[in-house]
């Protein structure tokens, strides 16, 4: 992984200079960009020949410019983005198309690429949500699996390939494909029933006026989603049809929550806890992450996943959501909010401490 080090010396040298907003042009780039270019700031897209027509019909979140790729998964423009002083703000596909690439890029990101390392790697992840004191689901081994248990492939696929087995034969007979490797880096998670929601949390140590307390500033709740997977969400269609039809978990839409108002002080303190958490395991997590839970029926909340970044489902809050409207009294979303953080940490001169 690059050295801190390193990165504050090219921090060191934006100065005084203009900063520009970079991200691949995908998963929540129109949010960011809208945001940055609001707030007069460069933006800049990584960009490949398909996607850039999608891009150039927003004309308020096209990116000012396009570097353009052949593929997500070639190597990252870093030199190019270094001399526009840009600052990468990481998302879901970055970290899906660049695997473990990303902790060695030569470039500025926003937050602690320390965080997104605990998040592509399924055992430290539990091993974090364990740290926070989460309740999680029950993790199973090959062997012993007992019930119903989801089983999740390696990489953030958006719960591609994922499959529902009811036993450890049930498990042989649909992976025996998979090579040891491949088995070492499989999770097996006990299937847990009830409502899943996704609340949208943002860490600070600047702003005190609003957000929840935790051990090392404050978490603020700026929205809520809930996924819209394929064709799990709609599987009664096909069930009524008389087709058989095995589950499957892709993600295709987000749609916005809001829940019970009892339940906030739980959701507050899954994100102090898993903010506590990342500070004593990794130097802590700053900026925008998800807590990815199932509300069960006594009303439990069990957490079965972090992303430790922007998620999707901010995109449904883009122009802001009721939790953020409580907070700034105006429109403002995930995009607004990382743009606003990193404006403030430049005039106070403590971009390096959420930048690396
Ligand atoms: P993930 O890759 O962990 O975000 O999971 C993708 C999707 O699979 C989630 O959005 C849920 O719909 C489903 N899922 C994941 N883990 C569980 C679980 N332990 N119990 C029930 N559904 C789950």
């Amino acid at each position: 992984m690059i050295t801190r080090d390193k990165i504050d010396k090219i921090l060191e040298e934006y100065r005084g200079k203009d900063i520009a907003i970079a991200t691949m042009c995908s998963h929540t780039a129109l949010q960011l960009f809208y945001a940055a270019k609001k707030e007069g700031i460069k933006t800049v897209g990584i960009c490949t020949r398909e996607t850039k027509k999608v891009y150039e019909a927003f004309p308020l979140a096209k990116p000012d410019e396009f570097l353009m790729v052949d593929s997500y998964r070639d190597p990252f423009p870093e030199d190019e983005l270094v001399a526009r002083n840009a600052i990468v703000i990481p998302h879901g596909s970055l970290v899906e198309y660049q695997k473990d690439r990303f902790v060695d890029l030569k470039v500025p990101i926003f937050g602690n690429r320390m965080s997104l390392f605990y998040e592509k790697n399924r055992h430290l992840m539990y091993k974090w949500m364990q740290e926070s004191g989460l309740k999680t689901p029950k993790i199973y081994t090959p062997e012993n699996i007992e019930g119903p248990a989801i089983v999740k492939l390696p990489g953030a696929k958006g719960g591609q390939g994922y499959r529902i087995v009811k036993s450890s034969e049930d498990f042989e007979k649909n992976f025996s494909h998979l090579t040891e490797e491949e088995r070492e880096r499989i999770m097996i998670q006990e299937f847990i029933s009830g409502i899943r929601l996704y609340p949208h949390f943002f860490f600070t140590k600047i702003f005190e006026d609003r957000g929840y307390p935790t051990n090392n500033g404050r978490v603020e709740l700026m929205g809520m989603d809930r996924r819209i997977e394929t064709n799990i969400d709609e599987i009664y269609r096909p069930l009524a049809a008389g087709i058989q039809t095995t589950p499957n978990f892709s993600i295709c839409a987000n749609s916005e929550i809001v829940v019970r108002e009892s339940l906030l002080k739980d959701i507050f303190e899954m994100g102090k806890k898993v903010s506590d958490a990342s500070f004593k395991l990794f130097g802590g997590l700053y900026g925008p992450f998800c807590v990815e839970t199932v509300c069960t029926d006594n009303l439990e909340f069990i957490g079965f996943e972090i992303s430790s970044r922007i998620v999707a489902g901010t995109n449904v809050s883009a122009f802001g959501s009721i939790y953020s409207g409580f907070s700034y009294g105006k429109w403002v979303g995930m995009g607004n909010r990382i743009v606003k953080e990193i404006l403030k940490a430049r005039e106070l001169g403590i971009l390096n401490e959420m930048v690396f």
